[in-house]
């Protein structure tokens, strides 16, 4: 099992979304990479039920697949969404724009296609091998060695710089983290969200035809929960229900309401009756998929140092895993891939002096302000969209923020548009948009309709806030 000690091989724990675009930026670069993955293939077996089923892409990690000239491919897999449409009992569903030009989109996308896509992309250079169900279950640095478990056997892998893309539970954020734990800024933070998660299905009508809007992602804000429902090329949508964990008491109030109040049909039935009528006829096999499919937790991991010495180095949610509520945790992985195409030298070009422990600290370096920054974007869209797009106050706001950008677009962009359509780095996009958020707490005690703001109003506000 022991890899020869050849120079240039490089060893990655996780061949999920970011360890495959990672073995692919490596594999042209020049570099020989054995990727160790723990669950089966899954171009051969389907692995995804009721986890995640597909996900939103938005420019940043469109970027990485662009300059590796992939995006060809991928846009057969994708399905372009404008906005959220956002349902409310007893009204018309109602479409609020995620920007004010057609390239404004984000792009709904089957994880298990892009994942097995991008394993294929990888091995096509044959420079990536696969090693599936080899579960990393431990590194031993004295040894420079990854200690695995493939069919119920203990086996070995000698690396010589590992890169650990092994998710929100990684074991090898866990070793690096062990080695580290004396150092002054040392953290290791997990902290789980008391909102889970279950995925259920809406099916394509009998000519193989989405239900409702496909070019959306679809939204039933509840207050203290909503379900969102994103679409799929097989006419399909994933449906997923955010909702607390557990409630405080026996769940009669909407902000009781919980997980642990839905343990029987009758509470289903009633739950779904009550608060999502309209789109409960809608849900294929509700009762069955519910108590079948998992809960899924989520949980925001902020830690350091992300590396240890010169050999290894954390990536992707094994480093920085946020809440789904922004569609960025994807999307913020490939940028990190996107910086190590960038900084790592080709193989062809890498000196035996080559300072890969002052490189892995470089990476760090760059991204974890970013990651920690969209990891709390993330925990305030969780409000914005379970709650506030109700409000008349964020309406006014966000029809502000519009007109001030079409007006000034140098000056003033709103901040899901920097964080979704732009490649302005993640901390910027959070410090200008706490500016942005004084400036529109301002605008709006002194006006209550977006069509009362003026361009020399806009002016003023954007010089007093310095933007
Ligand atoms: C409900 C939900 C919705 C989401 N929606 C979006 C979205 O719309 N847009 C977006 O950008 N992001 C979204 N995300 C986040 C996104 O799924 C993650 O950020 C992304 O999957 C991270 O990729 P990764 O490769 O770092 O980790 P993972 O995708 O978790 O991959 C880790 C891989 O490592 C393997 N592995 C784990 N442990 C071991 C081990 N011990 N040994 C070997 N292999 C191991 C796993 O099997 C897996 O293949 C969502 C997440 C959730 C939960």
């Amino acid at each position: 099992m022991n890899a020869p000690q050849k120079n240039k091989i490089i060893t990655l724990a996780g061949g999920g979304l970011v360890g495959s675009l990672l073995a692919l930026v490596l594999a042209k670069k020049g570099y020989q990479v054995e990727v160790f993955e723990s669950r089966p293939d899954l171009r051969k077996v389907d692995i995804s039920a009721g986890k995640s089923i597909n996900l939103a892409l938005a420019n940043r990690g469109i970027k990485p697949l662009k300059d590796l000239g992939l995006m060809n491919d991928i846009e057969k897999m994708l399905i372009p969404m404008r906005g959220r449409m956002v349902h409310i009992d007893g009204q018309q569903a109602n479409l609020q724009a995620y920007g004010q030009q057609a390239h404004e989109v984000i792009y709904s996308i089957s994880r298990g296609e892009l994942n097995g896509y991008l394993m294929t992309q990888a091995e096509l250079t044959g420079k990536v091998n696969f090693h599936f169900e080899h579960r990393v279950a431990d590194v031993d640095f004295s040894q420079n060695q990854l200690n695995l478990v493939h069919q119920g056997e203990n086996i070995n892998h000698h690396f010589q710089q590992l890169m650990g893309t092994d998710g929100a539970n990684s074991p090898v954020r866990k070793a690096i983290l062990k080695q580290n734990s004396h150092l002054v800024q040392y953290q290791n933070e997990e902290q789980l969200l008391d909102h889970s998660y279950k995925e259920l299905v809406i099916k394509a009508d009998k000519n193989g035809k989405h239900k409702l809007d496909k070019n959306a992602l679809h939204i039933w804000p509840r207050g203290n929960f909503m379900i969102i429902a994103l679409p799929n090329l097989d006419g399909s949508f994933t449906v997923t229900l955010f909702l607390p964990a557990k409630g405080l008491s026996a769940g009669l109030h909407q902000n009781d309401m919980s997980f642990s109040h839905l343990l029987n049909n009758e509470q289903l039935n009633k739950f779904f009756d009550e608060y999502f009528s309209e789109l409960k006829p809608l849900i294929y096999n509700l009762e069955d998929d519910f108590f079948t499919n998992p809960i899924g937790r989520l949980a925001t991991i902020k830690c350091t140092p992300w590396s240890f010495a010169d050999k290894a180095l954390i990536l992707g949610d094994a480093a920085h895993a946020i809440v789904p509520f922004h569609g960025q945790g994807m999307n913020c992985g490939f940028e990190d891939c996107d910086l190590i195409n960038q900084l790592l030298p080709k193989a062809s070009e890498l000196n035996s002096d080559f300072n890969w422990q002052q490189f892995f600290q470089t990476i760090e370096q760059q991204r974890k302000v970013n990651s920690d920054a969209i990891a709390d974007m993330a925990i305030e869209n969780y409000i914005e969209m379970r709650s506030s797009v109700m409000q008349k106050d964020y309406l006014l706001k966000k029809q502000c923020a519009f007109k001030i950008q079409q007006w000034f677009p140098k000056r003033f962009s709103p901040r899901y548009a920097m964080v979704m359509f732009e490649h302005r780095p993640y901390k910027e996009a959070f410090e200008l948009g706490e500016i942005h958020k004084k400036l529109l707490a301002k605008l709006c005690e002194t006006i209550d309709d977006a069509q009362q703001l003026t361009k020399e109003v806009a002016i003023k506000l954007l010089d007093k806030y310095q933007l």
